[in-house]
């Protein structure tokens, strides 16, 4: 029989699987309590449980931890890029970011990722598992305890799509935000998609306060199919008839990434048809110069080309920013300092 991944489970179903070992409700709150503030990282801390009972839960149950295989700290801005090993040996990579209002982690979603979207390092090796909402909510737990700072945002943006794992996700999000655990408020949490029209709406209807980032990076059909094969399935019009209805049922702005690529989407063609396709309410877009990986060949354009594609949304009335890009001289981009450290074995071994 599968072992019960105790992280995983929020405290209605952890008070289930207690009261079926015989053990009063209270316990779990307790169980809950050490995993999900106190972040222990084993059952030795949890002094107010019998020994017995932590044996029994040692023995019989899974208790995931992640542990830190490596961390690279950016000189530009202090943004720290983690890589963690989960149980099964398999690594994932999170950063911390430092803002003005506070402090915000980028975790992974998947080991690896099926979505084949060019310019991305996370997806080069494919999909090779879906994280659970311990290994999920751990990335978070484990950079809280080494920087010894509440954690104050988190954006699912790191590897993988993460509603291609939508149940583990919804999991993970109301623990996270859960007041019994870190209570982080889901106005303070970003899910970023590739674009799955279905997801959306499936998403869309748990009515949560989060926000959704939609990875558009083009306006019209043709370029986003040359950058995002998952673009075929989803056409345009349908990922942005179902972002107009997240909008309707949540009453929360969407983010539009675009990711600019020299020669490709930079334009003023793509500003002017950008504008158009999103001339409604509702939506911001987010700049990011493409974070060019050796794997492929594209270029950023200039800073004066980026600065330029701004004005342009701007003076069609589009609410545009910039990325702040952080972190750039540590492997910034998904999925880049997972391959870096892959390979650095790879050679080693
Ligand atoms: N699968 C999700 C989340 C992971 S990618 C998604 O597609 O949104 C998180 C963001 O980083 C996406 O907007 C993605 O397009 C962008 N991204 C990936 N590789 C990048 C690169 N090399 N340079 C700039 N942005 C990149």
């Amino acid at each position: 029989m599968k072992k019960k991944d105790l992280k995983s489970l929020p405290l209605d179903e952890l008070t289930t699987y207690m009261t079926s070992l015989g053990q009063p409700s209270y316990r779990a709150s307790q169980l809950y309590r050490w995993m999900h503030v106190s972040l222990a990282d084993s059952f030795d801390a949890m002094t107010n449980l019998p020994k017995e009972l932590r044996e029994q839960l040692r023995s019989g149950c899974k208790f995931t931890v992640l542990k830190q295989a490596d961390v690279q700290v950016s000189r530009q801005d202090g943004t720290r890029k983690y890589l963690f090993e989960l149980g099964d040996g398999n690594l994932v990579e999170s950063v911390l970011m430092q803002y003005r209002h506070g402090w915000s982690v980028c975790i992974s979603s998947q080991v690896g990722c099926r979505m084949g979207c060019v310019f991305c390092a996370s997806t080069i090796g494919g999909l090779v598992r879906n994280l659970s909402p311990a290994e999920m909510l751990e990335q978070v737990y484990r950079i809280q305890m080494d920087i010894g700072e509440r954690i104050t945002n988190v954006v699912v943006m790191g590897t993988g799509e993460p509603l291609d794992n939508l149940t583990n996700l919804l999991t993970f999000i109301r623990m996270i935000s859960d007041g019994n655990g870190l209570n982080i408020s889901q106005r303070n949490i970003t899910v970023s998609t590739c674009g799955q029209a279905t997801k959306i709406k499936e998403l869309a209807k748990e009515k949560l306060a989060i926000t959704l980032a939609l990875s558009l990076h083009a306006p019209d059909q043709a370029t986003r199919e040359r950058l995002m094969p998952i673009a075929k399935s989803n056409p345009l019009f349908k990922v942005m008839e179902a972002c107009d209805y997240y909008y309707q049922q949540t009453g929360r702005r969407i983010t539009l990434e675009y990711c600019l690529v020299s020669g490709v989407n930079d334009d003023a063609k793509s500003a002017a048809a950008l504008a158009k396709l999103i001339g409604r309410v509702g939506y911001h877009v987010n700049l990011i110069p493409v974070n060019p990986i050796k794997e492929r060949g594209l270029k950023a354009p200039n800073p004066y080309t980026v600065a330029g594609f701004k004005n342009k949304l701007e003076k069609y009335g589009i609410n545009v920013t910039i990325r702040r890009e952080m972190g750039r001289d540590i492997d910034g981009a998904c999925g880049q300092l997972r391959r870096r450290f892959s390979e650095r074995q790879d050679e080693e071994t």
